[in-house]
């Protein structure tokens, strides 16, 4: 029972080892500090969960709901927009729920793809992207994101076949695993080369709330032509620390939307409304949990890079996200880097080569876990591994 050729072509689960050594670890009592996992600690805001109880107790809430979402959802969705962002979104034709926004990455390749396709994917970058196209027949071009490109990828060096050949371009910024933001420039570039090719931008923007120092990251949809051409998605999981409760949506190009809503009609009967209604809690509620955890995330973005740089790395701080990509220290692949870090120091971060061949030679810490344990972390990595070089 080996599932089809799109399952025997999935990636092999590339942590596996670790995972073992990890599991070993724990075993023999090793207090091991995890920095690999990009889930949210803290709990959801207390708004957000009350609402969440008031909505379970309603019994019209215990029926099917539809597959695009709630209209009061939708509208709260657009209202958000709107305040967040200067866009306006009709709640009725560019808005649609999500059982989490990575439910609509996957299935997006499901709606746009058939075999002979290609989809453009960064690299390194989140496994869902190649994993939808893979799924379909269609086939991944991993665009390089390089450091001295500012881990945006060089749209002028896609071979001119495969642009042919591409029917989706994905993208997220703020970038997991790198930290790295879009300017304005480089959506309106990406516009541009989507409309020469025709092709649908995928804007994954779960980390649009999650930004240091005052920043504020930008929509693909605020830009000039973005809507035309592209779509974004959106997730309650990080900007609310909601991961476990499976919300998001995804807007924009009504065509599309249209699309992807109709391919969940038929695949899943959406999302149950009382985790709709603690959306519409979240996203109309005071965003002030939003600028708390920031404050908390960026307590511990300092923390991370303070203690690399105090053993030898030059990091520069992130702007965002809940991760600190950097370089692994000369003679060592991203995965001995990591076996070598848990081995010595009882630590946990993630190989790069996790999320694609151009992640080599990189490795992601989380920012999921107290200060006082980041930094005893670092503390560990330095009496284990003392002073580096590049
Ligand atoms: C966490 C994350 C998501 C969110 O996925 P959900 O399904 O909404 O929980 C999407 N994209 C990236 C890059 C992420 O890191």
């Amino acid at each position: 029972m080996k599932g089809n050729s799109a399952m025997q072509k999935l990636p092999p689960y590339l942590f596996a080892r670790i995972e073992k050594k990890l599991e070993k670890a724990q075993e023999e009592g090793v207090d091991v500090i995890s920095l690999g996992i990009g889930d949210p600690d803290r709990p959801t805001p207390e708004h957000i969960i009350e609402a969440m109880a008031r909505a379970i107790a309603n019994p019209a809430n215990h029926r099917y709901p539809t597959s695009v979402g709630l209209l009061s959802f939708r509208q709260a969705v657009a209202d958000w927009f709107k305040r967040r962002f200067g866009v306006t979104l009709d709640p009725r034709e560019e808005v649609v729920a999500l059982l989490g926004s990575k439910e609509g990455i996957a299935h997006i390749a499901f709606c746009f793809l058939e075999p002979g396709d290609m989809a453009l994917v960064p690299d390194p970058g989140y496994p869902v992207y190649s994993i939808g196209t893979i799924l379909v027949g269609a086939e991944p071009y991993y665009m390089p994101l390089r450091a001295e490109n500012g881990f945006l990828p060089v749209l002028e060096d896609i071979p001119e076949d495969v642009a042919r050949r591409a029917k989706l371009l994905h993208l997220n910024y703020p970038n997991n695993p790198t930290g790295a933001f879009a300017d304005r420039e480089f959506f309106m570039k990406a516009i541009e080369f989507a409309r020469n090719y025709d092709i649908l931008i995928c804007h994954d923007h779960a980390y649009s709330e999650i930004a240091f120092d005052g920043q504020k990251p930008i929509s693909l949809l605020e830009v000039e032509g973005g809507r035309e051409v592209g779509i974004e998605f959106h997730s309650f999981s990080k900007s609310f620390n909601m991961t476990g409760w499976r919300l998001g949506w995804a807007c924009g190009n009504a065509e599309a939307i249209e699309v992807l809503t109709r391919f969940k009609s038929n695949v899943d009967s959406g999302v149950f409304q009382a985790v709709q209604e603690a959306g519409i809690a979240a996203l109309s509620g005071s965003q002030e949990c939003i600028e708390e955890m920031c404050a908390v995330y960026q307590e511990r973005r300092d923390a991370v890079v303070e203690g690399l740089n105090r053993m030898g790395w030059k990091l520069n701080s992130p702007p965002g996200t809940i991760y600190v990509w950097a370089p692994v220290p000369q003679g060592y692949t991203s995965a001995s880097f990591a076996e070598l870090v848990l081995d010595k120091a009882g630590v946990v971060i993630t190989p790069g080569v996790g999320y694609g061949q151009f992640g080599e030679g990189y490795f992601r810490i989380a920012l999921t876990v107290e200060v006082e344990r980041i930094q005893e972390a670092l503390e560990r990595m330095y009496q284990a591994i003392g002073k580096v070089e590049f």
